[in-house]
């Protein structure tokens, strides 16, 4: 078999079969086949895309491509939930206490932040001590034990994915079903969990603008999961503004402690807790239906179980749990800048990516996967859309270090709004359920 004669066939726009797949990632993951011939198939895939067949495969041998973790000794069922990423995301971070304070273990394996979106681990890890990068039996243990652990990929876990999605990051083909499918069900199963409730978002902080192409994605991933053996669902979300106030790694945990604490009131943060909780403890059969497994999650919330756990699996990392009632330990920039309505008006649409890229301007975020972050910058989003703003009141509130990435965060934020005269109806956050 040549690889040439594999990229050919898909580029003509035929089905591959497993012998071809296989031949194309084993000797991709073994350094055999160099980065330009695989750049080339994954622009092939990208414009001409890949049957359902050709993705369960890919998914498959991806997943085999390295070692996985084995949660048997876990009798229950154990249910995660991926997000498909956006700007203010912070919801794993009062998910998994929650929905493991009502009985379903919940072993995650997460993500750093890339580009305009965060990610689950930087954020943790803006806890002082809060260790990540937990050995598979500590995992295993852990989660045993209180419930829940979320920790990054090991060396050897999916390196089929860790390679592909490096290239796929410098060739423009990341935004792609089939592949984004694979790259995501292959780790998830990978981790050893029975049941997924996938988040994915569409809005200009997502990868799939549309509702129509991110339903297209939901289908996919449920498609694969399932014939992976596992169960899933998906909610599509919405993502045409920050979720939550705070964007940026220690805001986000400040935020998250206040949620679990009940002393604000963050409406849409909260929302997508329940609705993606419910579902969590439906899949994982602890509850009949889903308005009485977000009753079970409220109790939680409100008894201080869920806040419980959130400190159990802080100290269990080796984080400091201080910060739950002094939150103000977490490393939070003391220079901040308000940043004010040029007019007044209804907030008719942001730009979320560019909110996003804000915040990775000002040290938020990483440009490329080697980048250092700033734990302590960031910033808060006071007005939702439809929201009315008086001209000269504050928008947003900036954490910064320098003064010149606070004017070139200033810049994509100015760039990033709508104000309109007319009134605006406000954005429904659970668009649709795909099973
Ligand atoms: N997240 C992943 O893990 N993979 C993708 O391809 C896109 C988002």
């Amino acid at each position: 078999m040549r690889t040439i004669d594999i990229i050919v066939k898909k580029r003509n726009g035929e089905e591959l079969n497993k012998q071809e797949i296989d031949f194309l990632i084993d000797g991709f993951v073994r350094e055999e086949i160099p980065d330009y011939q695989m750049a080339a198939f994954l622009m092939s895939v990208y414009f001409l895309g890949m049957s359902f067949a050709e993705t369960a495969l890919l998914t498959r041998l991806m997943m085999d491509s390295g070692e996985k973790f084995d949660l048997s000794g876990i009798k229950a069922m154990k249910v995660d939930k991926h997000s498909t990423g956006g700007v203010g995301d912070k919801v794993s971070l009062i998910l998994a206490p929650l929905v493991a304070s009502a009985g379903i273990p919940v072993p995650m394996v997460s993500g750093r932040g890339l580009g305009h979106t965060g990610g689950t681990l930087d954020k943790l890890e803006s806890i002082p001590g809060f260790c990540t990068n937990l050995k598979e039996e500590d995992f295993i243990r852990q989660v045993k034990k209180i419930g829940t652990a979320i920790i990054g990929q090991t060396d050897n876990f999916v390196p089929a994915d860790k390679k592909l999605y490096a290239l796929r990051d410098v060739t423009g083909t990341v935004d792609s079903i089939p592949l984004i499918s694979a790259s995501i069900v292959s780790k998830k199963v990978a981790s050893g969990t029975d049941g997924f409730v996938f988040d994915v978002k569409t809005g200009t902080g997502a990868f799939m603008p549309t509702q129509e192409k991110a339903k297209e994605l939901a289908r996919c991933l449920i498609g694969v999961v399932r014939e992976l053996g596992k169960k899933a669902i998906a909610l599509i979300t919405d993502m045409n503004q920050p979720l939550g106030e705070a964007v940026g790694n220690s805001l986000e945990v400040i935020e998250c402690i206040s949620v679990l604490k009940e002393e604000i009131t963050v409406p849409d943060l909260k929302e997508i807790c329940l609705e993606l909780g419910a579902r969590m403890l439906v899949l994982g059969e602890k509850e009949s239906s889903i308005e009485k497994a977000k009753n079970t999650l409220e109790q939680k919330l409100h008894s201080g179980e869920a806040l419980e756990k959130f400190r159990q699996m802080v100290e269990a990392q080796g984080g400091d749990s201080g910060i739950i009632d002094k939150p103000l330990l977490c490393d939070v920039s003391p220079k901040n800048s308000l940043f004010k309505a040029p007019q007044k008006g209804y907030i008719a649409a942001y730009n979320t990516r560019e909110i996003g890229n804000a915040s990775m301007i000002l040290g938020a975020g990483r440009l490329t996967y080697d980048d250092p972050i700033d734990y302590g910058v960031g910033l808060l989003v006071h007005k939702k859309i439809g929201d009315f703003v008086e001209k000269g009141k504050p928008l947003f509130t900036l954490y910064y270090r320098e003064d010149k990435s606070l004017e070139q965060a200033e810049k994509r934020l100015a760039s990033a709004i709508k104000i309109s005269g007319e009134k605006i109806n406000p954005q429904k956050l659970i668009k649709e359920e795909i099973r």
